[in-house]
């Protein structure tokens, strides 16, 4: 049987990586968990529930001392990546695509990574454990949120003694897990809503959420059901059949996103600037990279000279905390079921098609076929 360790997130991340639920189930199945002191506390799982669970509530170092299979949501700070040990085994959203001499450091001290962002997502077995998808899905419905709130307008039509509002015209720019959910509950909000992707295959499902699909003159379908990234000429040309469109809308919720590259530019400052007073811009791709919206900054809201606002919503997951945990939880539970052999043991099978994705460091080597490719 393994010892399972969740640590707790860094100050501004809510969320954490097993919740009590989970916890109970992990137990059950006879692996032993640890969980750092207050680790839930900023999703509202308090450590008396954990304790309730099975798990042993413990300090930091204790965690990392004796864990097999350490646990988080965030690749942790520089100082604890470092005091993880030989054939120890971390899992988390590791974000190793962007930090390729971590995850050499980490192949070089013989810990085994795990990093949900090399999920292959298309593989039906590995629905179960696609984080990226499950807080994709949080984020989205997050977003359509965070614009009502910013609004100073209603969304749906209201139809009143005091008179008539007209609806809110919400357009989503990337129509993937996230957008999808966000044209879900800005629809649900009674706004009219469009959505727009260059990828063909996903006009279906935004028709089928009861808005309008906004045909691209730019094809772009890639690898594994990803967007691949555009030329300078299609991005150009993008650019300005999408300045219509956003002149058009009161709110831009924007999600677009190619794996392992800069987001693409999608509105750009002229966009912007052409913009009411009142429109809002929820860029849910803004990073240190860059976002979809020129402009954005991720953590904060930017008002425009001219009466807009640009709120770069890099972490909206953790603002649904409980819910967020809860799913990503259970995406941790599956990869742990996935891990274990007949004893309880960790048995990694790198030719398994999952697990050849899914595994960044395993015995001395990067194994996931994505991250080798990026490496070089
Ligand atoms: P993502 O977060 O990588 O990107 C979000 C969206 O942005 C995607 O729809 C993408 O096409 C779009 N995009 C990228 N560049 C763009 C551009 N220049 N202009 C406009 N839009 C652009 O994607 P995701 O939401 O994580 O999903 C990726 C794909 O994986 C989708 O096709 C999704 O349906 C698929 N998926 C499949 C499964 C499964 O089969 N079980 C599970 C999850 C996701």
């Amino acid at each position: 049987a393994i010892t399972i360790a969740a640590l707790k997130e860094a100050a501004d991340e809510h969320r954490v990586s097993l919740v009590p639920s989970v916890v109970k189930r992990l137990v059950k199945q006879g692996c032993q968990v640890l969980v750092e002191k207050d680790a839930g506390a900023a999703a509202n799982f308090a450590d008396q529930q954990y304790v309730d669970a099975g798990a042993k509530v413990v300090d930091r170092q204790q965690a990392i001392d004796q864990a097999n299979l350490v646990t988080v949501v965030n690749r942790p700070d520089d100082e604890t990546v470092a005091k993880l040990k030989s054939g120890q085994a971390l899992l988390g959203l590791l974000s190793l695509s962007v930090d390729h001499d971590v995850a050499k450091q980490l192949a070089n001290r013989q810990v085994t990574t795990l990093s949900f962002e090399l999920l292959p997502r298309t593989v039906s077995r590995a629905q179960s454990m696609d984080a990226l998808s499950s807080q994709s899905s949080v984020a989205g419905y997050k977003a359509a949120l965070v614009a009502a709130d910013h609004f100073m307008r209603y969304f749906p039509m209201m139809i009143t003694a005091a008179g008539t509002a007209k609806p809110a015209k919400v357009l989503v720019l990337g129509t993937g897990v996230a957008g999808l959910q966000a044209i879900g509950t800005a629809k649900r909000l009674g706004a009219i809503v469009s959505g727009y992707d260059v990828r063909p295959a996903s006009r279906g499902e935004v028709e089928s959420l009861g808005a309008k699909f906004l045909t691209s003159s730019v094809s772009a379908a890639g690898k594994g059901g990803y967007a691949r990234q555009l030329t300078k000429e299609e991005q150009q040309k993008q650019q300005d059949e999408l300045a219509g469109f956003i002149a058009d809308s009161d709110i831009v919720i924007t999600t677009a996103r190619v794996p392992g590259k800069k987001p693409p530019m999608l509105v750009t400052e002229k966009s912007v600037q052409a913009a009411k007073p009142g429109s809002i811009f929820i860029d849910i791709a803004a990073s240190e990279l860059g976002g979809n919206v020129a402009g954005s900054k991720p953590g904060a809201v930017v008002e425009t000279d001219n009466g807009a606002e640009i709120v770069g919503a890099d972490n909206l997951p953790s603002e649904l905390a409980t819910s967020a945990s809860e799913m990503y939880s259970k995406n941790v539970q599956a990869v742990i079921k996935a891990l274990l052999d007949k004893e309880g043991n960790i048995a990694i099978d790198t030719n398994d098609d999952v697990m050849s994705e899914l595994v960044a460091t395993y015995q001395g080597q990067v194994i996931s076929g994505r991250l080798r490719a990026q490496m070089g």
